[in-house]
């Protein structure tokens, strides 16, 4: 039984946020560079319903690569295993999540689709006529796991995004001329950004790590959300390459299948056990929440929390 103590958790986050200092926010997207270094919250979605919470849960976190986990579930829904797989790999890497490097090598195929070039692929084959409904469906999957029907996009930081982010549409020419896409680029990337910008809590996202703990269900009403199958892949990227290049070292120090942004939001799912959503916007030199990742290793320790 995990008896999460409120008291505990704001110790916890106070002694996370001393690293602050050694951390940076992201300002490659412009728009995130106004993010407050020292900011650190967490919630916890436990089995009863209960949420316990320590830091300023009521800011919204955009989610960034933290998307990739939620549209790598509805297309692999959408389509299925097979195609989703003869386009993005299943392999973790040790390059950082917006390199070019492998696109180079043959097949040109992305390694996974935790990195940017592997989730390009992935929203691509998000099913919808158009760019706004092809997002309408994506936020609806996420209004549902989040039980929660007011989550929208922040348009600041989309338009942020997609007025700078030439890197992506480098990779985006890349895979097309490999014929691993095929959809006009700006129009892609209006849609990656806009699915990078999706704003919530950490409620949000604990519920959502909640979700993913019970193999998809739905906390209150045992619905499933997406199937088992599905679940299941998620979680087992999320310990392979949902910490970037630093999946090995966050399995060994923390255990617990998670996924990170560069906003700060670390989304985590504990197997039948919690969810837990984490904000802290200075990062490490590979694009994780610094101060989220030592909240998160305390946490692990303190209550035995690591699946290995
Ligand atoms: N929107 C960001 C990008 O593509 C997401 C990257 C991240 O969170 N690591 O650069």
């Amino acid at each position: 039984m995990l008896v999460y103590n409120q008291e505990e958790l704001v110790r916890f986050v106070e002694e996370a946020k001393q690293y602050a200092r050694y951390g940076k926010v992201a300002d490659y997207i412009p728009a995130l560079g106004k993010a407050d270094p020292n900011e650190l919250s967490i919630a916890i979605y436990t089995p009863d319903g209960r949420v316990v919470d320590a830091g300023d849960v009521t800011v919204k976190v955009t989610l960034q690569s933290i998307s990739k986990i939620i549209a790598l579930a509805l297309v692999l829904i959408d389509r299925g295993e097979d195609e989703v797989f003869h386009k993005v790999g299943m392999e973790p890497t040790d390059y950082p999540f917006h390199s070019i490097a492998k696109l180079e090598e043959k097949p040109a195929k992305p390694l996974n689709p935790m990195i940017n070039a592997g989730a390009l692929v992935v929203t691509s084959m998000i099913q919808g006529s158009s760019v706004s409904e092809r997002l309408e469906r994506l936020l609806a999957f996420v209004r549902r796991l989040a039980g929660n029907e007011c989550i929208s996009y922040s348009d600041e930081v989309a338009r942020s995004e997609f007025e700078t982010a030439f890197l992506n549409r480098s990779l985006c020419y890349f895979l097309k001329q490999h014929r691993i896409i095929d959809e006009d680029v700006e129009e892609l990337m209006e849609l990656y950004t806009k699915q990078c910008a999706i704003e919530m809590t950490c409620i949000d996202l604990a519920r959502i790590g909640f979700v993913l703990a019970l193999d998809g269900r739905d906390p209150h009403s045992s619905e499933p959300l997406m199937p088992l199958d599905v679940a299941r892949i998620c979680k087992t990227f999320m310990v392979t390459c949902g910490m970037y290049n630093s999946s090995g070292e966050f399995a060994i120090k923390v255990g617990i299948p998670a996924k990170s942004g560069v906003s700060g939001g670390i989304l985590a799912a504990v197997p039948g056990r919690c969810g837990i959503g984490v904000f802290g916007p200075a990062l490490d030199d590979k694009g994780n929440s610094l101060t989220g990742v030592k909240l998160l290793e305390r946490l692990s320790k303190t209550y035995s929390l690591s699946i290995f």
